[in-house]
């Protein structure tokens, strides 16, 4: 019996290590996928940076040339007047109008060359909202509304060249999203509805968004039929492109309100049309005749340290601008996204892909040489001149339209379309992420948490949060 006992014991051992060494095994290579996954979390994500950051540089760029071709046609167009020759000076200023579409959509263009050069795939939602929109300016901007069209076209025939031009930069495939786009139609107005901050605010529990920006929503809410109404659509100028615009206008103006001959000729010698002396042009009509002139848009361009994003006062820019450097105005902001496939098993909740995003944002930076002073930034003087000469990335919360996320397809469908259901009829289940949030808020549970936690802790909310990075009104972006 002996023998057959000890054998017994003998396989039961050796069962044992077997087992050991199984699950050692599977340890191992648990261990070893999760460090691949590891790996090709990390190289996706600086996959995404590189491309973001180039793709926003790369709109800047066109952005700015585009600029100082508007400007170059500026001072072509004084040349034209000093000459008499009215068709040039009304083909000069259509090719301005012009310009300010085809130059963004050039960069539009440009960003999802550089996004794709990174390893950047195209976004098929990002690429059926572009052709959507083409669709919509298409069949919808030109409407006659009351014997007007319903959007006034800046040239005959714009609403249609500018589908077109759409169309054509998503034939190829969006990979990086234009995330700072203002479309026309869409409300502008504060309505906090129309505030990405606050669906945030609601999801994450932040009851300081609501103590800062909206402190008597918590209270005297009851129901979605408490909002105050929706603001109209915000309808004011047509001249910029919906995408990555410039914030230029026509404005009618008298060149001797702008500059003197002297000046003019330091600025035809800066842009290398020669010599144009000051006295030929005091002896033509240029000083006097009322003319558009492409400008920088008002509030568009304005010092960069005088827009104050919100009641806190924070400004996203950490220490001090350069006068050169000191203005707002165009910019672009990119959103790119890529996903990343887990070959770890049960790891992410079931959910073996990963979303890797990124959001950049760069600018266009000029300023003028005038007497060998290289301070002068060119917004200062108002008239568009040649005087782009370098692009920078810039925070994406110091950039303009930082807010509109308009590259966040849920979102654009939200603001577009679940807002005014929801205001008519109530929250209509979790349709999207933003819906979700709105049955949460519904709830009057939910809001009397808010109230109680802020009767508590109210204080803490004056003091800017910690981290430095984050500011109301606008959402966490460039993770
Ligand atoms: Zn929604």
């Amino acid at each position: 019996m002996t023998p057959f006992t000890h054998k017994t014991r003998c396989n039961h051992q050796s069962g044992q290590a077997v087992i050991f060494i199984l699950l050692a095994l599977v340890t191992l290579v648990f261990f070893m996928l999760f460090i691949v996954d590891l790996h090709q979390i990390v190289r996706r994500k600086n996959q995404t940076m590189n491309a973001g950051d180039a793709a926003a540089l790369a709109a800047a760029r066109w952005q700015g040339a585009t600029i100082n071709l508007v400007g170059e046609l500026n001072l072509m167009h004084i040349l034209a007047l000093a000459e008499q020759n009215h068709e040039a000076v009304h083909a000069i200023t259509n090719m301005q109008k012009r310009l300010c579409f085809t130059g963004p959509l050039t960069a539009l263009f440009a960003s999802q060359i550089a996004a794709k050069n990174n390893h950047i795939y195209n976004d098929d939602e990002m690429t059926d909202l572009i052709h959507e929109h083409a669709n919509t300016v298409r069949h919808q901007y030109a409407t006659i509304f009351n014997g007007a069209m319903y959007f006034p076209e800046p040239w005959p025939g714009a609403w249609g060249e500018y589908a077109a031009m759409l169309d054509q930069v998503a034939a190829d495939g969006i990979a990086a999203g234009p995330d700072n786009a203002s479309f026309f139609g869409d409300p502008q107005d504060g309505h906090p509805l129309f505030d990405k901050a606050f669906y945030e605010a609601v999801e994450s529990r932040n009851w300081c968004w609501f103590y800062r920006n909206a402190n008597s929503l918590l209270n005297n809410y009851n129901n979605y039929r408490d909002w105050p109404p929706l603001p109209p659509p915000d309808q004011e100028r047509y001249e910029d492109s919906e995408f990555f615009a410039l914030g230029l206008s026509a404005y009618a103006s008298q060149m001797r309100y702008l500059f003197d001959p002297a000046a003019l000729e330091l600025f035809f010698r800066d842009a290398g049309f020669g010599n144009i002396p000051p006295a030929w042009l005091a002896s033509t009509n240029v000083m006097d005749s009322v003319e558009n002139w492409h400008v920088y848009g008002g509030g568009f361009w304005d010092e960069w340290l005088l827009i104050q994003p919100d009641d806190e006062g924070f400004f996203p820019i950490t220490g001090p601008v350069r006068a050169q450097y000191n203005y707002a105005g165009a910019d672009a902001v990119v959103r790119v996204n890529a996903g990343v496939e887990r070959i770890t098993p049960g790891i992410g909740g079931g959910s073996h892909n990963d979303n890797v995003v990124w959001t950049a944002a760069s600018k266009p930076f000029g300023y003028l040489e005038v007497d060998g002073m290289d301070s002068l930034p060119t917004a200062a003087a108002n008239f568009v001149l040649p005087a782009f000469r370098d692009v920078r990335l810039i925070p994406v919360d110091a950039a303009s339209g930082s807010g509109n996320s308009s590259s966040d397809v849920e979102w654009v469908r939200h603001i577009r379309d679940h807002v005014y259901t929801y205001v008519e009829i109530g929250p209509q289940g979790s349709r999207c992420r933003y819906c979700t949030s709105l049955v949460i808020w519904e709830e009057a549970a939910f809001r009397q948490q808010g109230i109680e936690w802020l009767e508590l802790y109210s204080d803490t909310c004056r003091l800017p949060s910690s981290g430095g990075g984050r500011r109301g009104g606008g959402s966490r972006r460039g993770h």
